[in-house]
């Protein structure tokens, strides 16, 4: 299956939430079983509740055979780089903006990550059916904002979208058409966000760890994107700190996938994918987690403590 890995930057209550919500509903990604109040990147309590996993940091829907694998970047500040390693596992940023409120701090700060790592994004201007709306002020806004982190003239070159996350629907007009729903935007991060590189899938396994969480039955679980190679449960991996020292030598128990609020066991996964692992003990965020073979860690400068991502 055909992938594109995003992530979604919004300041808090710009509406990432209810949209990426829309997007499981629309794609059909929903079980029949799953209410949509289950929200996708707010899911701790209920998760906690069912005693699985915790933080869906991560959620994936598929869009005419294509999966999306869509990453929450933090909503707060920055610890030891967690924003860009977020950022450096798409290919691609859609920036939810406020279409009364305009773009606010948070979003200055992890736009102006985001263009630094190089990904164009696409901008969608929500929540235009406010009464105190001003889209194009707020559109303004963004591009001054992209001007002032220095974007490139390809950044610059933004497709827009305008809509209602909450009423599901974007469209390339303020005034809609609104019976498309969300298409318009799922077309749009198909065709704007380029396709993960899979040629690399047949180089020995390389990934960095990215968001670190535990798990009552699986123990740590660490999700990342595979950089190359591919991987199979039960394979031996080892890990690499940032200075190349080994940290651990161990084995994969289990390959975890998101798809829609869930996760599913995989049996296989290869460059390109974002996936979560099992099975390793002391390996951590920022480590590089590899086939023994590999000496060389993707990250080769020492960096910060880790920090465990919490929502
Ligand atoms: P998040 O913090 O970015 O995840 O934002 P939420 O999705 O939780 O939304 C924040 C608030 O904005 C909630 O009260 C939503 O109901 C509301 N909201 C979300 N989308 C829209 C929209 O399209 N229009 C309006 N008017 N409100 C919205």
């Amino acid at each position: 299956m055909k992938l594109r890995n995003i992530a979604i930057i919004a300041h808090v209550d710009h509406g990432k939430t209810t949209l990426v919500d829309k997007l499981l509903e629309q794609s059909g990604t929903f079980r029949e079983n799953q209410r949509t109040e289950e929200r996708a990147m707010d899911s701790n309590d209920l998760e906690r509740e069912r005693g699985i996993t915790i933080l869906a940091k991560a959620t994936s829907v598929e869009w005419k055979d294509i999966r999306i694998n869509i990453v929450d970047t933090p909503g707060h500040a920055d610890f030891g780089g967690e924003v860009e390693r977020i950022l450096n596992m798409v290919d691609g940023a859609v920036i939810l903006v406020d279409a009364s409120e305009g773009p606010m701090p948070q979003t200055k700060f992890v736009l102006g990550k985001a263009l630094k790592v190089g990904l164009k994004p696409i901008v969608a201007i929500n929540k235009i059916d406010r009464a105190d709306e001003r889209h194009q002020e707020v559109l303004n806004e963004i591009f001054d904002l992209f001007v002032a982190l220095d974007a490139t003239e390809e950044q610059l070159d933004f497709p827009v979208l305008y809509g209602s996350g909450r009423g599901g629907w974007m469209a390339e007009a303020p005034t809609g058409p609104q019976d498309k729903g969300l298409e318009p935007l799922f077309d749009l991060i198909v065709k704007h966000v380029p396709e993960p590189d899979t040629a690399s899938k047949d180089e020995p396994f390389k990934m960095i760890g990215t968001i670190l969480e535990s798990n009552p039955f699986l123990g740590r679980i660490i999700t990342g994107r595979i950089q190359s190679g591919s991987i199979k449960p039960n394979q031996p991996v080892k890990v690499l700190n940032g200075e190349g020292s080994l940290v651990e030598n161990g084995r994969i128990s289990k390959i975890l996938a998101f798809r829609g609020l869930e996760r599913v066991p995989l049996d296989y996964a290869e460059a390109g994918d974002i996936v979560a692992i099992a099975g390793l003990s002391k390996g951590t965020v920022a480590d590089t987690f590899c086939d023994p073979q590999v000496t060389e860690p993707l990250l080769a400068q020492p960096i910060d403590p880790p920090t465990v991502t919490m929502s």
